[in-house]
């Protein structure tokens, strides 16, 4: 067992604990990293699987991010534009096939209407939330006892408007049923994004990608930290903590420092044992944030086919198993690859079938979006962040009902020297790489302020960095 002594030790090397211990390093501060896995980025991860790069994780940016921006600016990261160009595909719950152009979906005038007034409504509550502090919402409470699905029942008799509604919050971000989640947690998301008709905006919120992958962000922040700092394989086992100390227990290395920032996401901070433990109040929080289920299935072809039919490759549909595709195809790559989803009661079902039965199922799904020739990828990959031990689910974690309300006012509250940060945490960029950027700076200004007695301002939103390199 190696001993080291830091000012600071940081668990996690995702985008939050490495932003984090980039800004400390930059104030002259000494970090150690303990990071559980084999390499950095958490749930940002890239692999070359069948000679064809997949983003396995977390990808996409869009123009709401300013805090990733200035990250990318600053790492001398290019982005580029997804493919957008061509019609959509929808499939409604008759199974009838519509091709599309513009921003709604082809359900009949009257749901469009409801739709309509739906996305209003959320806009109009969105604007009225603080994402850094959605429990001070005047009907906080009322919101958060409601489930979205009966909330949304509850401002429309449309079925079709509900189901296409709560696709864009339950199915595509939170990935867990509309009826396991409140209101007040849905709007988070909304005003996390800027409003809701960002998030059901595709060409606004799946806007671009990262020239290096999203991976490569944190492989750059990696490398400017230095590899000396970075203990990969090394999950922090035990934490013993007094009022302003630490040692942080990795597998093989020790780390005594004056704070820790708990750059994990939530749905594990009871994996390491404290000593203490920590007070009633943190233990009985950290039961209520959990994660989301979703495969994110990779499927490589030949060529980019459906351009040639005038398709961009977008397709959705509320009732299939699949609920949404896009083109995904890597920076100039001649091959095509879409990209799928598959959520929450749906990716339990996929998960209990066989390989070849699973692949079936899904890759018939998409054909019924895009055709035959989707039936044969070169390469088909799913995402399976369920089953990785250190994160558990995807793409990130939310509160039970009444859970947002209750126990997020003190989620961000240190714990004498113990932080947490984690986009898991954020208010504006909840549950994405922007917000793991933000809470990273802020947690890093937090501690520096406090560590030489300086002061923190708490309005700071970490859209830029706080420290210039000393
Ligand atoms: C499939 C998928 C698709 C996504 N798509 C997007 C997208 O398109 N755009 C977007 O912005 N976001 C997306 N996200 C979300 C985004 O990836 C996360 O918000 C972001 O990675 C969170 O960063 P983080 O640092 O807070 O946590 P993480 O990335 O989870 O990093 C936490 C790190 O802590 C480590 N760890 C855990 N426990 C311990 C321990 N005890 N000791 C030491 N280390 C430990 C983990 O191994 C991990 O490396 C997606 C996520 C998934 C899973």
């Amino acid at each position: 067992m190696q001993n080291i002594e830091r000012d600071v030790v940081i668990v996690g090397a995702g985008p939050a604990g490495l932003t984090a211990a980039l800004e400390l390093k930059k104030t002259g501060k000494t970090v150690a990293i303990l990071e559980a896995r084999d390499r950095v980025g958490g749930r940002t991860w890239t692999n070359t699987i069948g000679g064809a790069t997949i983003e396995i994780g977390g990808q996409w940016i869009s123009p709401d991010q300013t805090a990733l921006y200035s990250l990318a600016d600053e790492l001398g990261i290019e982005t580029y534009p997804r493919w957008k160009e061509g019609a959509s595909v929808f499939i409604d719950h008759d199974g009838k096939r519509t091709v599309y152009t513009g921003e709604d979906f082809p359900v009949g005038e009257a749901t469009v209407g409801e739709i309509d007034k739906l996305i209003a409504i959320m806009d109009e509550l969105a604007a009225q939330v603080n994402p850094d502090k959605p429990w001070e919402h005047p009907e906080a409470k009322e919101l958060d006892t409601i489930s979205f699905h009966h909330w949304l029942e509850s401002k429309t008799s449309d079925p079709v408007a509900v189901e296409c509604v709560g696709l864009f919050i339950a199915g595509g971000m939170l990935t867990k049923p509309a009826k396991t989640f409140s209101a007040l947690q849905a709007l988070l998301m909304a005003a996390s994004a800027g409003s809701f008709s960002n998030l059901v905006d595709e060409d606004f919120i799946l806007d671009r990608r990262m020239s290096t992958t999203m991976q490569g962000v944190s492989l750059k922040m990696a490398e400017r930290i230095g590899a000396e700092d970075i203990f990969l394989n090394n999950p922090m086992l035990r934490l013993e903590w007094s009022d302003d100390s630490v040692v942080a227990h990795g597998k093989d290395v020790s780390v005594s420092a004056k704070r820790v920032i708990m750059a994990i996401p939530p749905n594990l901070y009871t994996r390491p044992s404290y000593e203490p433990p920590l007070p009633r109040w943190q233990q009985v929080t950290h039961q209520h944030q959990s994660m989301g289920l979703v495969i994110k299935v990779h499927a490589v072809y030949d060529r980019p086919f459906w351009r040639e039919q005038g398709l961009s490759g977008t397709c959705f549909s509320p009732s299939s198993l699949v609920q949404e595709v896009y083109d995904n195809t890597f920076l100039n790559d001649p091959r095509g690859t879409l990209v799928g989803f598959v959520s929450d009661e749906k990716a339990d079902a996929m998960w209990a079938l066989g390989e070849e039965e699973r692949k079936t199922a899904i890759l018939e799904s998409m054909a019924a979006f895009l055709g035959e020739e989707t039936l044969n990828p070169e390469v088909f990959y799913l995402s399976d962040f369920g089953s990785e031990e250190w994160t558990r689910g995807a793409y990130a974690t939310s509160y039970d009902l009444g859970g947002l309300h209750r126990f997020g006012p003190t989620q961000n509250d240190a714990v004498g020297p113990i932080y947490f940060a984690s986009s898991d945490l954020a208010g504006e960029g909840y549950q994405h790489v922007d917000g793991a950027v933000r809470m990273g700076r802020r947690t890093a200004a937090r501690i520096v302020a406090e560590l030489d007695g300086g002061s923190y301002d708490e309005s700071f939103d970490g859209a830029v960095s706080p420290f210039v390199k000393a």
